[in-house]
């Protein structure tokens, strides 16, 4: 396999599950050039008992073995500090942390301990919950634990307004993170993501197009055979179509082209000044209703008043061909703002 700076692939099962199955898996991944290392879990979080929870220590002798017969490298998700132990016995090259361990500090600084001097890559998912700091937090308990070679992993997070995904993706929360750790390589998780094969390619095209450094992509040599997540898990010849896709979109933009984009920015520009005094202009209306309601002990919150407000401002929002949860999102941001100004007076 070839190590490739951009975009960094990883690919893989979700979870090992037999030594025929690693194998094959490993045998068509380790053919595509563009990929990295293979992931596959040993350990498996279960929502609920009773599911498969992984195959353990007898899954990481499978790949000491196929790591030689292939010339590859895998990474696999540790939860506990014993899985650390054992993950460097049989040269696993990199681990991850889930979704579910990023999220508990006490959990995090007792891993990063046993990784401590590895040497081994680490991984960091994002939490459950979109809480940026515990993500943040994660990745700097494994820095400070010396890890060398740190990326973050942006799987979704698991909100009521999932978008219709598996997780909602609240992609600007990822590219905060990057904002605040610009050195740590940003990969996306579209199979956790999307929660179903045909989300997949989408979803890593729209991640390449946000400038991610790469891809962990759940990758199974029977998906439907698969014992977890197999709506997921996209067949290797699958993976190849979305590597080559993602190669035809990256193209770097020219002097020329990017100089095209210097009107319209500035249009861009002249329409937020527009919005932002607009919104100083509705603010001062509302001091000045918050008066009125004052001298006529009128309470600051209309419920019929806002329903109106929000219906008639849907309406027009339609029409002008806005998305309507964005434009919801929006105004009740705006008139929760607008009731703190009336309480204050
Ligand atoms: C996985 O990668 O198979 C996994 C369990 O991921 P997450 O922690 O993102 O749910
Ligand atoms: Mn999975």
């Amino acid at each position: 396999m070839e190590h490739r700076d951009r975009p960094i692939i990883i690919a893989g099962p979700c979870s090992a599950e037999s030594r025929g199955q690693l194998r094959e898996a490993t045998e068509a991944i380790s053919s595509l050039p563009q990929v990295k290392m293979i992931r596959a879990g040993v350990w498996k979080p279960r929502t609920r008992p009773g599911g498969f929870e992984g195959m353990g220590e007898e899954a990481l002798q499978w790949m000491q073995v196929l790591m030689k017969e292939f010339g590859v490298e895998y990474c696999c998700e540790v939860a506990r500090p014993e899985h650390v132990a054992l993950c460097q016995r049989y040269g696993i090259r990199a681990v991850w942390l889930g979704a579910r361990t990023t999220g508990n500090p006490f959990m995090v600084e007792e891993i990063c301990e046993a990784m401590r001097g590895s040497g081994m890559g680490v991984m960091v998912k994002n939490p459950m919950s979109p809480d940026l700091k515990l993500w943040v937090g994660a990745i700097e308990r494994v820095q400070l634990a010396g890890a060398q070679e740190v990326m973050a992993v942006h799987r979704g997070f698991d909100v009521y307004n999932n978008e219709g995904l598996r997780n909602a993706p609240m992609w600007e929360l990822a590219l905060r993170l990057r904002r605040e750790l610009p050195e740590v390589p940003l990969l996306c998780d579209p199979s956790h993501l999307g929660g179903s094969r045909e989300r997949v390619a989408a979803l890593s095209l729209a991640a390449m197009q946000l400038g991610y450094d790469g891809l962990m992509v759940e990758v199974h040599p029977h998906p439907t055979l698969a014992l977890t997540d197999a709506a997921q898990q996209l067949t290797p010849g699958e993976l190849a179509t979305l590597l080559d896709n993602i190669k035809e979109q990256k193209h770097q933009a020219t002097d020329a082209e990017v100089l095209r984009l210097t009107p319209l920015r500035r249009q861009m520009d002249d329409v937020d000044h527009e919005l932002l005094r607009l919104l100083g202009r509705r603010m001062e209306l509302s001091r000045e209703i918050a008066g009125v309601k004052r001298e006529t002990g009128m309470s600051v919150y209309q419920s019929k008043r806002w329903e109106e407000v929000l219906a008639d401002r849907l309406r027009l929002a339609e029409t002008l061909g806005l998305d309507s949860d964005f434009v919801r999102e929006l105004l009740e941001k705006i008139h929760g703002e607008s009731v703190r100004v009336q309480m204050k007076g």
